[in-house]
């Protein structure tokens, strides 16, 4: 596999085509944005650590018979993907209320849901990705309804394979966000699953292992990214290479 022309450059990653057509080589970069890019950072080793926990989450899932996009990890900072055209449709699941939807809805954070919850946004940074239903996705043609159907019954399995996973890790999952792209005909789950589009909490104290200590300047970001895959990998503080 050869790293080509640079593809595109997102707020987090960087994509690179190979010489292979159908594959592609993720760069997780250390930079950290929020509010649609107005917060920005650089956390060092984050892009090394995401790249780790979005490898470890993505190889679990397809074990458990879900189609990713993940093929290898190839170095720190980069992974090797089938090359996807991304349907511009973040599905959003949720367990717990927090965020926008105990803004939005008035229900108090830590609140569980009775039933999971799922969202669907418009991938648009510029709109400030606006929380859309089926009809608005197949007025502007963004994904078929088979497509939605395979896409929400994927996102609801990710979710019951994730829950009692990160249970066992003492790890709450609060809610999540998945990106999905058609490769060869079929529905693949893409983007990334790591702290930065997930909620995670620790299941005793209820300390906030995620992108929201980014978000509400709590601080110890890399750190409580660095347990969460200390808990996953089940071993000691995980060596990242640029540590001292
Ligand atoms: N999320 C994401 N990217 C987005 C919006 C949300 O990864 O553009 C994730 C976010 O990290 C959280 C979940 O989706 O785990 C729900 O986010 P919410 O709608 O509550 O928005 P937020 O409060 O993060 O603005």
């Amino acid at each position: 596999m050869q790293k080509k022309d640079f593809l595109y450059e997102g707020k987090a990653k960087i994509i690179y085509r190979t010489d292979d057509p159908v594959h592609v080589l993720v760069e997780f970069k250390d930079d950290a944005t929020a509010f649609d890019g107005v917060k920005k950072d650089r956390l060092e080793d984050k892009g090394v650590l995401n790249n780790r926990l979005s490898a470890h989450f993505f190889s679990l899932l397809e074990q458990h018979g879900i189609n990713t996009h993940y093929i290898k990890t190839i170095s720190d900072r980069e992974m090797l993907v089938k090359s996807l055209e991304i349907i511009p449709v973040e599905v959003i699941v949720r367990n717990i209320a927090a965020g926008s939807l105990s803004k939005r809805l008035g229900i108090p954070e830590k609140t569980e849901l009775k039933k999971t919850v799922l969202e669907f946004s418009l991938k648009d940074d510029e709109l400030h990705d606006p929380m859309i239903n089926h009809y608005h996705i197949y007025a502007m043609d963004l994904a078929k309804p088979e497509e939605m159907a395979e896409m929400e019954r994927v996102a609801l399995k990710v979710n019951e394979i994730l829950v009692p996973y990160l249970k066992d890790k003492n790890i709450v999952l609060v809610d999540f966000k998945l990106e999905f792209g058609r490769h060869n005909g079929e529905i693949v789950l893409g983007d990334e699953i790591s702290p930065d589009t997930c909620r995670f909490w620790d299941s005793s104290s209820g300390e906030k292992m995620d992108k929201d200590r980014f978000r509400r300047d709590m601080g110890g970001v890399v750190e409580a990214y660095r347990e969460v895959l200390r808990r996953l990998e089940g071993g000691e503080n995980p060596a990242v290479e640029g540590e001292s």
